[in-house]
C-alpha cells in the first residue's frame, strides 16, 4: 500500500514538475491552485483547465450563460427545433437552444458555439497571453461543461443535493437517495409560454436558476399533474400539435 502511495507521490511530482515547465507566463491561478492539489497531477495545461470547470459545473453554467449575454441572439434569429439535423437546430424542446451551434449563425473558428464569444489558448475564455482567438477552437472549457449540464442535469444530483441543504425544494423534507433532479418550470412549458423570451435569457431555463432536487414521489405527481394540464391545453387548442 505504501508503495503504490510513494509510486502515485512520484508520478504526481513528475507531471507538475511537467507542468510547471510548460507554464507561461500568464496562466489561470485557480486553475493551477487546483492542478497542485489534485489526487492526479493532470498530464496537460489544458487538462487542467478542462477538470478545473468539471469540478466547477455551476460556475460553467454561470460563466457560459455570461459569455452568451455579452453576444446576445443573432439577428432573425428564433428559438425552432426539429427540422433538417445538419442546420444544427435542435431536435427537441429538451435541448437548450444555442443559435451559434446552427449553420446559418455559427460564428466560424475561433468562436464558442455555445456562447458566440471568442475562445483563446487553452479553451480559456479571455486572452490571458495576448494572441488572439484560437482558430482551432469552437467550444470554451466553460461551455462544454455548461452544455453538458445543461442536457444531463441528473449527473449534477449530488452536489444539487447538497446545495439544497438535502432538503426537497418542493416539501422542505429530508431528500432521500432516490430523490431527481427536476426543472421548476417543466421545459415543455418553456417552449410554450416562454418561446419568444430574449436568448440567451432562455439558457436560465437549463441552467441553474431552473433547477432543483425533489423527492421521487412529488416529482412523480408532479409529472403527472403536468402531463394533465398539457393534455387539457391540446383540447383548448386542438390546432397545436405537440413539438416531438
Ligand atoms: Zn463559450
Amino acid at each position: 500500500m505504501s508503495n503504490w502511495r510513494d509510486e502515485k507521490a512520484k508520478a504526481n511530482a513528475q507531471a507538475l514538475a511537467r507542468l510547471s515547465k510548460r507554464l507561461p507566463d500568464a496562466f489561470p491561478q485557480a486553475v493551477l491552485v487546483r492542478a497542485r492539489n489534485c489526487s492526479w497531477a493532470p498530464a496537460t495545461l489544458r487538462v487542467a483547465i478542462d477538470g478545473y470547470w468539471r469540478a466547477h459545473p455551476l460556475r460553467a453554467d454561470r460563466l457560459a450563460r455570461a459569455l452568451a449575454a455579452r453576444s446576445g441572439a443573432p439577428e432573425r434569429w428564433r428559438w425552432q427545433v426539429g427540422g433538417d439535423p445538419d442546420s444544427g437546430l435542435p431536435s427537441s424542446f429538451r435541448v437548450p437552444p444555442a443559435p451559434y451551434r446552427q449553420k446559418a449563425f455559427s460564428k466560424g473558428d475561433g468562436f464558442c458555439c455555445v456562447c458566440g464569444q471568442p475562445v483563446y489558448r487553452f479553451g480559456w475564455h479571455a486572452d490571458l497571453w495576448d494572441v488572439g482567438p484560437n482558430k482551432n477552437a469552437t467550444w470554451h472549457s466553460a461551455c462544454v461543461v455548461a452544455w453538458q449540464l445543461w442536457n444531463a442535469p441528473s449527473a449534477h444530483a449530488k452536489l444539487l443535493r447538497k446545495l439544497q441543504g438535502r432538503r426537497c425544494r418542493e416539501t422542505n423534507r429530508r431528500l432521500l437517495k432516490t430523490s431527481e433532479v427536476d426543472h421548476q418550470v417543466p421545459l415543455f412549458q418553456v417552449w410554450r409560454q416562454h418561446r419568444d423570451a430574449p436568448w440567451p435569457e432562455l439558457l436560465g431555463y437549463w441552467g441553474l436558476p431552473n433547477l432543483q432536487v425533489i423527492n421521487r414521489e412529488v416529482h412523480v405527481a408532479k409529472c403527472a399533474d403536468e402531463a394533465k394540464g398539457r393534455s387539457a391545453a391540446r383540447v383548448a387548442a386542438p390546432s397545436e400539435s405537440p413539438p416531438a
